[in-house]
């Protein structure tokens, strides 16, 4: 596995445990589905052709943007609810759309919200002519308050993947006639501008050439333009993710918040996903995508009562969970099957196959122990440090170890005497298994206790 390409968020290191519980390794991506860089479209001023252009528009790529409607300017509610329903995030523009809206930071989201249901309710602000109206009740209603170019203000168009400095201040690039972005192209650059920085980066527009528009009127912006860039980012999906302004705040600022924690014990995994954050405007209750070792090529992985999507490949399992949502249980691995002796190495071989297929890998024929236990269960049990130094027991129940290049490895059993002395080669490295119990494996001056069963 090749770690300087997964985006890493949050690292629990498993360590040494004692008893029958261990610590495992379980990371937060940086961005949903485990994405380089997250983009946000927001559609200022609540345009009739919001609704019959860019709705469409959007659905046909099956992405999602944020709508900031202005109250007193009497948007198509109906046709905005219609937009909710189907994911897209509404938010506010303020009550009278004036210079400043200072004194309309609370007011306006009271009336969005008696206009328009959505699940994670009126969150975001977009100010009016992009001047910052009183932060501090900006701060008390919305998760974020948009203002426009970043260079308008001295600061980056993008976002890192921290966020911005002030989340009263969150920039969005200006696109159409008077803004920096006018055609696809301009619009990828940004996107793959934030791929390479794993950051984020927002857009700004109000309505399209040759549409109904309303008092959208400024800056009109070619919906072509905005087409090319969604059949774009759904050809680069696996790198960019695009959903609306307050969905991305909300993973950003739970992932900032939030700890993972994973244990096996008596071959199920308990993955602990909580944070502490708390105010009156969310429940900070959005999906993080996580993922854990793991060596099986089967599981169920369940939170509470709710089974959730689950993927295993490179020898990690993937989900997306809800923090503070309960225990997530990842069980179910292959049941095991008694086997013949000569036929453990060639198991061993296609697990091993399955779990690391972009890792090179070496089979020492020395590490087959004479006496070899015919009969080893599939139980994932790893340990890995800073360094990537990994230590588990595999399917077959091998105790493997990788990146150890050098270091001296040694077993000891349950009574202390050693069981197996030999040098780290670095590659993924069959080391010993030998009968049930519990192991200590040292390598150089690391140890891990790990159970064959
Ligand atoms: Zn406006």
């Amino acid at each position: 596995m090749n770690y300087k390409k997964i985006s890493i968020a949050a690292v629990t290191a498993g360590m040494f445990a004692a008893g029958s519980a261990f610590a495992q390794t379980a990371e937060i991506g940086t961005w949903s589905g485990f994405r380089k860089g997250a983009a946000s479209f927001t559609f200022d001023d609540g345009a009739p052709s919001h609704v019959t252009d860019a709705g469409p528009t959007f659905k046909k790529y099956g992405y999602k943007a944020t709508f900031n409607l202005v109250v007193n300017w009497n948007p198509n509610w109906s046709g905005f609810q219609g937009l909710a329903d189907e994911g897209h995030e509404i938010a506010s523009h303020s009550n009278t759309h004036g210079q400043n809206m200072s004194g309309e930071e609370a007011s306006s989201k009271k009336a969005i919200e008696g206009k328009i249901k959505q699940k994670y309710g009126i969150i975001t602000v977009a100010y009016p002519n992009c001047n910052v109206p009183n932060e501090s009740a900006v701060k008390q209603n919305y998760i974020v308050g948009r203002i426009c170019n970043g260079s308008w203000k001295g600061m980056g168009d993008e976002m890192g993947k921290d966020g911005p400095s002030n989340w009263a201040q969150v920039p969005a690039t200006m696109t159409g006639a008077e803004g920096q972005l006018k055609s696809t192209n301009d619009f990828t650059g940004r996107m793959q501008k934030v791929i390479q920085s794993n950051g984020w980066a927002a857009f700004l527009t109000h309505g399209f050439q040759g549409k109904q528009n309303g008092n959208a009127n400024y800056s009109p912006t070619d919906l072509n333009a905005i087409d090319g860039a969604l059949k774009w980012a759904q050809q680069n999906d696996k790198d960019i993710w695009v959903a609306p302004m307050g969905h991305v705040a909300m993973y950003l600022k739970e992932r900032k918040a939030s700890k993972v924690e994973a244990s096996s014990s008596g071959g199920n995994i308990t993955v602990k996903l909580t944070h502490n954050i708390a105010d009156n405007i969310s429940k900070y209750d959005y999906p993080l995508s996580i993922r854990v070792k793991f060596d099986g090529s089967k599981a169920e992985v369940k939170q509470g009562d709710a089974k959730l999507e689950s993927k295993i490949d490179g020898g990690y399992i993937y989900f997306d969970a809800v923090p503070n949502a309960g225990d997530i249980v990842i069980s179910g691995g292959e049941a095991p099957k008694p086997e013949s002796s000569s036929s453990v190495e060639a198991t061993s071989s296609s697990a091993t196959e399955a779990s690391s297929s972009s890792r090179s890998h070496h089979h020492s024929s020395s590490s087959t122990e004479p006496g070899l236990s015919s009969a080893t269960e599939a139980l994932p049990m790893q340990a890995i440090d800073g360094r990537h130094l990994v230590a588990y027991v595999d399917a077959s129940g091998y105790i493997t170890v990788q990146n150890a290049q050098g270091l001296n490895i040694t077993v000891f059993n349950s009574l202390g005497n050693v069981v197996r002395t030999t040098k780290g080669i670095g590659m993924l490295q069959k080391v010993y298994t030998g009968a049930k119990g519990m192991y200590v494996v040292k390598i150089g001056n690391r140890a891990w206790t790990m159970n064959i069963k």
